[in-house]
């Protein structure tokens, strides 16, 4: 696989390269330069294959130039070993539940994939990988329980004190390993630009070799594809052939590589990219104007993003044709009011309890299906409901997985600093 950047179509690198950098130096994105198309006879005959069969084919064809087969059914069946059920609420409503990782949320397939790409990578004797992020919730925990052990590479997490729910909290804290939390007195933002600062602090490069693991990186997109291609396997084993895809979006990395199995030659009708009321790309669809703001917090915080980073990726899948992506992609946002009542309702008719994420989806999904009679659609549930207990009312008991217990009895570990780069540096070098 080679990779140009969405600002330079003349850039060329190995998919190593546009992994361990992540972004190219120009500040755009990686991009394949090649879109395989899986072959017609192995999408018609989709439903004759598990997903560890799906997610094969589907890395094989894009891989098989970067990595010999053997070695990526190795990684894939290491790093996807949970499943992506699409679980049937009335005949016309599925939802696919991505949240039966070990961080209960759909980031664990682009975080674990990476860390085993990453380590795969790593040359004997090599200087250790360093790997700093920072998370506003999810992406911490999926990081973490990725590279958990992974050899050869160390984790330093960056949360913002106070802002992420218990659980989210329990996954950066409790790992021990390779893994460490630093704490910080400050905001998301805050968290992110001593992130940023350590890339560009060359004493600091010259002594480690830093990474990023946000969701930028290409290797965490790839793997996303394989659930879009394994929910059509499984909607066709119910005799349902139509496409529509609900995607809970922020950053639009998931509807991203959804828009990548399009590509790639999944019959998808219609994808409806569903945001809370950080709107700039359904602002966007509708007037023209792309103008990113600052975010606004909800009840969906992972999607509280003003300026989507995936957003180039998909004009770029699209040639920055609007016309074109409009045929294929349509934006709706909710209000966290919206966002509770449709909890409150969800649960109503179906029992089912849904993430605020996810039922902003299915909001998303059921206007679509109000002006489109008849269709049938699935839509995407990224996390586990467990994560965000906060928002539902008490009438909605909240299930609790037996891992999650788990980790509630062991030691929290974090470092507690004040947001101050050199704090940061003195850390990373001493640790
Ligand atoms: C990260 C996240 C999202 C947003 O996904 P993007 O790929 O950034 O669009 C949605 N829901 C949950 C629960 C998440 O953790």
């Amino acid at each position: 696989m080679k990779l140009y950047s969405t600002n330079n179509p003349d850039l060329s690198v190995d998919f190593p390269t546009a992994v361990f950098n992540s972004m190219p130096l120009d500040r755009g994105l990686y991009m394949p330069l090649h879109i395989p198309e899986l072959d017609q006879e192995f999408i018609d005959n989709i439903d004759k294959f598990s997903f560890s069969q799906i997610a094969y084919k589907v890395a094989s064809v894009l891989l098989k130039d970067s990595i010999p087969l053997e070695d990526l059914q190795a990684i894939i069946d290491d790093a996807i070993n949970f499943e992506a059920p699409v679980v049937e609420l009335d005949p016309e409503t599925y939802v696919l539940e991505l949240f039966h990782g070990p961080s209960l949320a759909f980031k664990d397939f682009g975080a674990r994939f990476m860390s085993r790409i990453m380590a795969y990578f790593l040359k004997d004797n090599e200087k250790m990988l360093d790997v700093l992020v920072a998370t506003s919730g999810d992406t911490g925990g999926a990081v973490a329980l990725g590279f958990l052990g992974v050899p050869n590479t160390r984790v330093t997490i960056l949360y913002p004190k106070g802002k992420v729910s218990e659980i989210q909290e329990q996954q950066l804290c409790t790992n021990g390993l390779n893994i460490q939390a630093i704490e910080v007195d400050g905001t998301f933002d805050d968290c992110q630009a001593l992130v940023k600062q350590a890339f560009a602090d060359q004493d600091l490069n010259n002594r480690l070799r830093l990474t990023s693991a946000n969701s930028i990186n290409i290797s965490r997109l790839i793997p996303q594809i394989f659930y879009y291609f394994n929910a059509y396997a499984q909607i066709k084993r119910r005799g349902k052939e139509e496409l529509i895809f609900s995607v809970p979006s922020g950053n639009f990395g998931n509807i991203g590589a959804g828009l990548l199995a399009y590509k790639m030659g999944l019959p998808v009708k219609q994808f409806i990219a569903a945001t809370n009321v950080n709107d700039t790309v359904p602002r966007f669809l509708q007037t023209g104007i792309y103008e990113p703001r600052t975010s606004v917090q909800t009840y969906a915080n992972a999607m509280d993003v003003g300026a989507p980073s995936n957003w180039v990726r998909i004009m770029d899948l699209f040639k920055n044709d609007e016309a074109a992506l409009k045929k294929v992609v349509q934006s709706q946002s909710y209000t966290d009011e919206q966002t509770l009542q449709a909890i409150k309702d969800i649960f109503e008719a179906y029992g089912y309890v849904a993430c605020p994420h996810t039922a902003i989806a299915w909001l998303a999904l059921k206007a679509y299906q109000k002006s489109n009679p008849g269709s049938v659609g699935i839509f995407l549930s990224t996390a586990h409901p467990c994560k965000f207990p906060d928002v539902f009312p008490k009438e909605i008991e909240v299930e609790v997985p037996e891992q999650v217990k788990n980790m509630a009895s062991k030691q929290k570990c974090a470092t507690v600093m004040d947001n101050n780069f050199e704090s940061f540096k003195t850390y990373l070098i001493n640790y």
